[in-house]
């Protein structure tokens, strides 16, 4: 068995059932994306739109992407066409864009997650915890996105239970606002908590993440 094989089934069989494991394929190749598709993985995660795209092209299935890095309003439009789920809404602005492209795309309603600068780092993408409410209630009110839950990679360190903080408050963010925000028909509302990497997704699952994106600990090193 080679190792992006082993690595897989040992994850799949670590992790609870009720936690997604998505494989995080940026710099990978498509013989290692389709490898991990063949051991088991059943979600992918891709930072960018156009790589992506070339790595879905070479695979003989449909497995369903999330975007898991910032996206520039041009780009949005492809971004609708290709991904099942966009886990990095920071802004309203950005928000308005994916609505009114996933509108004019015929597609049906959009899952979106809004991104939480848990971190509070100047420069870094998300919001701050602060201002999740304001952007979710925004986003709920948009006909064509539906508000599926939170997302958050918080600072780098070295340590992972130095990264407990970031999921927690997170997690709090997320439990405050499931309650807070009306659901509108036939929604399942907010149910995914994104959070946690290969360094951190123990701490994570620990803290109530209901999906990990990892891409070392399957893959190897990036180069
Ligand atoms: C690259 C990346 C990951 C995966 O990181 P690993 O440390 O390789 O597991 C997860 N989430 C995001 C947003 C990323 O950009």
């Amino acid at each position: 068995m080679s190792q992006i094989t082993e690595n897989v089934h040992r994850l799949l069989n670590e992790i609870p059932k009720t936690v997604s494991l998505i494989a995080v394929i940026k710099t990978r190749g498509p013989d290692e994306v389709r490898e991990a598709v063949d051991a088991g993985v059943r979600l992918l995660g891709g930072n960018y739109v156009q790589e992506t795209a070339a790595l879905l092209k070479g695979l003989d299935r449909t497995v369903p992407c999330h975007l898991i890095g910032h996206l520039q309003t041009n780009k949005v439009r492809k971004a609708v066409g290709l991904f099942d789920v966009i886990e990095t809404v920071d802004s309203e602005n950005l928000a308005r864009e994916i609505d009114r492209r996933t509108g004019e795309s015929g597609r049906g309603p959009l899952r979106v997650l809004i991104e939480i600068n848990s971190g509070r780092e100047t420069g870094k993408t998300g919001v701050f915890p602060e201002a999740a409410d304001a952007l979710a209630a925004a986003v709920s009110a948009l006909p064509n996105l539906r508000l599926a839950g939170l997302m958050t990679m918080g600072s780098f360190e070295s340590d992972p239970e130095d990264s407990r903080r970031y999921f927690r408050e997170t997690r709090r963010v997320f439990e405050r606002l499931s309650k807070a925000l009306p659901r509108k028909d036939g929604e399942t509302g907010m149910t995914v908590l994104s959070m946690g990497m290969s360094h951190s997704y123990k701490v994570a699952i620990d803290e109530g993440a209901t999906e990990i994106r990892i891409g070392t600990l399957l893959f190897g090193p990036r180069a």
